[in-house]
């Protein structure tokens, strides 16, 4: 058997170690020997799996700190430390993640007491284990965001998940399956499309393990039916858990040039066709330029409904697509009042200038215009110009932010703002402005904060409105108290007319 040196150091001193996820054997080798050395061992009885105490010695003492107070664990902790014994303080997963150790080290530090920390396999490894997958699939996410939902402890200004959720990243949410409800309400506020994955590991690791799958849509019913949500649940949200959409690493792509190999050319795109983001319908992409069109083509692989149309000069080299479309020279003017009506969306790829005078002749209304969104060539921007919230260039902008790798760029006030415009709710639910012209009265009244009563369904309100005090969600406008609401959204109701100002849906 091959020898292993085990680095505790010789100095007197107090350990912190992570104690792995719950599987007795997913301890270092480090923790192991540490558990078996100690005098005395605190461990989080709620999280940490006991049977992980069964190497201890047989003199040890074994506290469970949680029925104790901060005050009273480093009371013990010095005590025992004082006395010349091994003080051992073992964390479920990885101390470093919500083990609140920094305030045992403050204090610690206070009494100059010295200690080290052995780090442990955190329950989010376990779950991806668990889950089989990679939580960081290239064209799909490079980033893993680590948090929770704000709760007894809140989280820092600027970190709530409905801000988080804006990068689309993979997400690992910690502490938070007690309301699953908030929390795919925040995420998709925040813009997760509705059909995004979500898997619930509970127990990863434990005998006990259960997985529960589904979408930001559906998992909180699937939860309600499987049970398995409790405070050992570790909440994984993105495109990651689909294998579908994740292509293969780029360091194996044919068209990555890595060490010795050239990448081949005309190289289109990382990722295999996935859906139109949260936007759905029809989309026209313009390019007139080699590059333009190479960033439209790099969109359209992601597009589930896309045609992309350019100049002709650029049929003889171009990639045979069925999906693309030719104009003549000077041709553009044309095709493009030929298209308006006919998509829902249109996606230009090339200087806002030009699109501006180009659309201008065409621009009818604020509810029947098309969406329409401009992209540099080289796709670092991605502009929502025309039809932000109903036509829903928004959400389109954001989506070929997404896949071109840029950002999106949305004036519209409430989205600066980070509130969901009404028309905006309604476009994504599929529902129609009656009275369009009250729209811009009551989003102006939910930028001031006024007070408003929808009247909508309970989930939909939950959805994106339930953490703004001056909303309320109200079950029948006529007992509405006079004077107490200062606008009105009302869905599907025939609705007698009234002093406050409202905005109705069907
Ligand atoms: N330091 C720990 C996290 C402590 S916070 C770590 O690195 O894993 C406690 C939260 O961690 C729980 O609410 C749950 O979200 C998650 N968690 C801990 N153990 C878990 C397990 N075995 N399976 C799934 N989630 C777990």
């Amino acid at each position: 058997m091959v020898k292993i040196k085990i680095n505790i150091s010789s100095n007197h001193k107090i350990i912190f170690a992570g104690a792995g996820p719950g599987a007795p054997d997913l301890i270092t080798l480090r923790c192991k020997r540490a558990i078996e050395e100690a005098d005395l061992i605190i461990y989080a009885g709620s999280l940490v799996n006991p049977e992980i105490l069964s190497y201890a010695g047989k003199g040890c003492k074994i506290v469970d700190s949680a029925i104790i107070s901060l005050g009273e664990i480093i009371e013990i902790m010095r005590k025992s430390y004082e006395s010349g014994e091994k003080v051992l303080r073992l964390h479920t997963g990885d101390p470093a993640i919500y083990g609140a150790i920094a305030e045992q080290m403050t204090e610690l530090d206070k009494l100059k007491i010295p200690y080290e920390v052995i780090p442990g396999v955190s329950s989010i490894f376990a779950s991806a284990a668990a889950l089989k997958t990679e939580l960081t699939a290239p064209g799909v996410s490079q980033t893993v965001i680590l948090t929770r939902q704000t709760g007894r402890t809140p989280v820092p200004h600027g970190q709530e998940i409905a801000n988080l959720a804006k990068h689309g990243a993979t997400m690992a949410v910690f502490l938070s399956s007690g309301d699953v409800k908030s929390l795919t309400g925040e995420l998709i506020r925040g813009g997760y499309p509705v059909s995004t994955p979500v898997a619930v590991v509970y127990r990863a690791s434990w005998k006990e393990e259960k997985i529960t799958k589904g979408t930001l849509e559906n998992i909180e019913g699937r939860l309600k039916k499987s049970g398995f949500a409790g405070r050992q649940a570790m909440i994984i949200v993105g495109d990651v858990l689909d294998k579908a959409k994740c292509g293969k690493s780029l360091l194996y792509d044919a068209g990555f040039t890595h060490g010795y190999r050239r990448a081949r050319k005309n190289r289109i795109g990382v990722s295999e066709i996935r859906s139109n983001g949260d936007y759905k319908g029809d989309m026209a992409v313009y390019a007139i330029t080699a590059e333009g069109i190479g960033t439209a083509i790099k969109l359209m692989s992601r597009m589930e409904h896309g045609t992309l149309f350019a100049p002709e000069r650029f049929k003889r080299n171009s990639i045979k697509n069925s999906k693309m479309k030719f104009f003549n020279e000077g041709g553009f003017d044309e095709t493009l009042s030929e298209n308006w009506n006919k998509y829902n969306g249109h996606i230009f790829i090339m200087a806002t200038g030009i699109v501006v005078r180009k659309i201008s002749k065409l621009i009818g209304s604020k509810t029947s215009d098309p969406a329409v969104v401009v992209c540099d060539q080289k796709g670092n921007y991605a502009i929502s110009l025309l039809s932000g919230h109903i036509g829903g260039a928004n959400r389109l902008a954001k989506f070929a932010a997404e896949v071109l790798g840029g950002q999106a760029v949305v004036t519209t006030a409430t989205d600066v703002q980070d509130l969901m415009a009404f028309d905006e709710m309604a476009a994504i639910e599929g529902w129609k402005v009656v009275n369009p012209k009250m729209i811009k009265v009551l989003n102006s009244m939910l930028l001031k904060g006024k007070r408003i009563g929808l009247m909508i369904p309970n989930d939909i309100f939950n959805k994106y409105y339930s953490s703004k005090k001056n909303l309320s969600c109200i079950k029948n406008s006529d007992k509405v108290r006079p004077g107490s609401l200062n606008g009105m959204v009302i869905f599907g109701k025939q609705f007698k007319s009234c002093r406050t100002p409202v905005l109705l849906l069907k």
